[in-house]
């Protein structure tokens, strides 16, 4: 039997087939015999989440052959395109034709299709998620029928947004860009107390404001980055690699070492690795400067807060990733994101301040995680659907005013739960009876 495994090398599983079309007809017939055959069908992707929500015992389906951009409409911007093609030739395709994604995450590894269909944010208080900047979908169903959704049924779009897989496969999305952009990022230590007491003015000052700070120390790591008139100036590809691929990843690798063999030395070592970062600047095409790369493999939770509870929240989870037994040796990483009205998305109807928190693989991550679950939930936080954590379809529906909306969606389009896995039936539930 075939067996899949994610990035992270956490969650694996066994589909009784692995399904590769190669065209939309293929796919929808694949779709259809399964769906026929009483089986399940999951798709997965590039495998960035850390969460079991591609995972499938049935049919998996990939849609790594399905890459292809579908047209380009100059006057409004909006470019359609096979959603399986990953996020760095998508960049490079939209740059072709003069236009971008107005935001991204941190990397670019991702399919747009996983992508939005989890949430997937960068940062910026006056920037959505991916999956707004999505204003189309053409979505296989169970019976195999194509489905097209955009913005003559508005309210079916906002559950297609973020749609944990759970509606059926999308098989193309329609992305509104915006003109392509070059962005001027400073990245600059900062001691902590200022940065957050400066959080809004941080804020409004840059369009993508983030800031990483390793337990024990009081020194929050800045990156600030404004667009920008003036040429991209990329750095000799020697020196990218040795200032962001070698200092972050290995850098990082030595500190996750640490932590497993000698855990008691983390605070003296965080402390270390904060003091060696310096100033540096890079100025490039906007979804260069977005993007990083991330060598070192580990595990992950991000909740998203009320932007109004940040200090509070961050101050928290810092206290609990400073308890000695937990031996943290990696950073919290904080960023901000504008409200936007998908009925799943983590940051629905609120500006959002999200929180992430990351431990070895190979090291005990739960009671870490837990604790800082414990946390958050009491300030209202909502999970990143890619990310680890802990809550169940009983707990998350209070969290989504939407939530009835989006099960009605889901009823319309997978009445038979065909699209449902170990992850949805613990997180939405099972389809639920009209
Ligand atoms: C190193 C690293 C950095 C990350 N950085 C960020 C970040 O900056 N911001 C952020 O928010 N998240 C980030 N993530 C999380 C990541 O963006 C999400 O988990 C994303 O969903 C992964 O996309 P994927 O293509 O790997 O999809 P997968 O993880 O393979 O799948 C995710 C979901 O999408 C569904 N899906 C995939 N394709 C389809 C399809 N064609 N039709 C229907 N459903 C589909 C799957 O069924 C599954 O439910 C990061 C993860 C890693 C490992």
């Amino acid at each position: 039997m075939p067996r899949w495994t994610n990035w992270a090398r956490e969650q694996s599983c066994s589909p009784s087939a692995i399904e590769r079309p190669a065209s939309l007809d293929e796919l929808r017939e694949v779709v259809a015999r399964t769906a026929a055959a009483g089986k399940r069908v999951r798709a997965s992707a590039s495998g960035h989440s850390f969460t079991d929500i591609a995972l499938t015992d049935d049919i998996m389906v990939r849609l790594d052959r399905l890459r292809a951009p579908l047209g380009f409409d100059a006057e409004t911007g909006r470019f359609k395109v096979e959603a399986g093609i990953v996020l760095g030739e998508l960049n490079r395709l939209l740059d072709e034709h003069g236009v971008a994604f107005a935001n991204l995450g941190d990397i670019d590894r991702q399919t747009i299709a996983g992508s939005v269909s989890t949430g997937t944010h960068g940062t910026g208080e006056r920037f959505q998620n991916v999956s707004a900047q999505i204003v189309g979908f053409e979505l296989v169903t169970a019976d195999g029928s194509v489905v097209e959704i955009d913005e003559s049924e508005p309210e079916l779009l906002r559950a297609a947004r973020v749609g944990l897989g759970a509606l059926g496969i999308i098989y193309s999305v329609t992305i509104a860009t915006v003109p392509a952009f070059t962005l001027h990022r400073v990245d600059n230590p900062k001691p902590l107390d200022e940065t957050l007491s400066r959080l809004d003015e941080l804020n409004a000052a840059n369009d993508h404001f983030e800031f990483y700070v390793f337990p024990y120390t009081d020194v929050a790591l800045c990156r600030e980055s404004k667009r920008t008139s003036e040429p991209p100036a990329p750095r000799h590809p020697a020196l990218v690699y040795a200032q962001e691929v070698m200092l972050e990843n290995w850098g990082g690798q030595i500190l996750a070492l640490a932590g497993r063999h000698f855990p008691s030395r983390v605070p003296r070592i965080s402390r270390l690795a904060a003091s060696g970062v310096g100033r540096s600047t890079k100025i490039d095409r906007s979804y260069k400067v977005f993007a990083s790369e991330r060598r070192i493999r580990f595990t992950e939770m991000e909740y998203a807060v009320p932007r109004e509870h940040a200090r509070e929240a961050f101050e928290r989870v810092l206290r609990v990733a400073e308890r000695p037994e937990l031996a943290v040796g990696y950073p919290i990483e904080v960023r901000f994101v504008a409200a936007d009205d998908s009925y799943l998305s983590p940051s629905y109807e609120r500006d959002t301040c999200y929180i992430a928190v990351h431990q070895d693989r190979k090291m005990e991550w739960e009671p870490y995680f837990r604790a800082v679950e414990d946390v958050l939930r009491e300030l209202g936080a909502r999970p990143h659907w890619g990310k680890r954590h802990f809550r169940t379809a009983e707990e998350l529906r209070e969290l989504y005013p939407r939530w009835d909306d989006f099960q009605a969606a889901r009823r319309r389009l997978d009445p038979g739960g065909v699209f449902t896995n170990a992850y949805t039936d613990r997180v939405l539930g099972p389809v639920e009876p009209g």
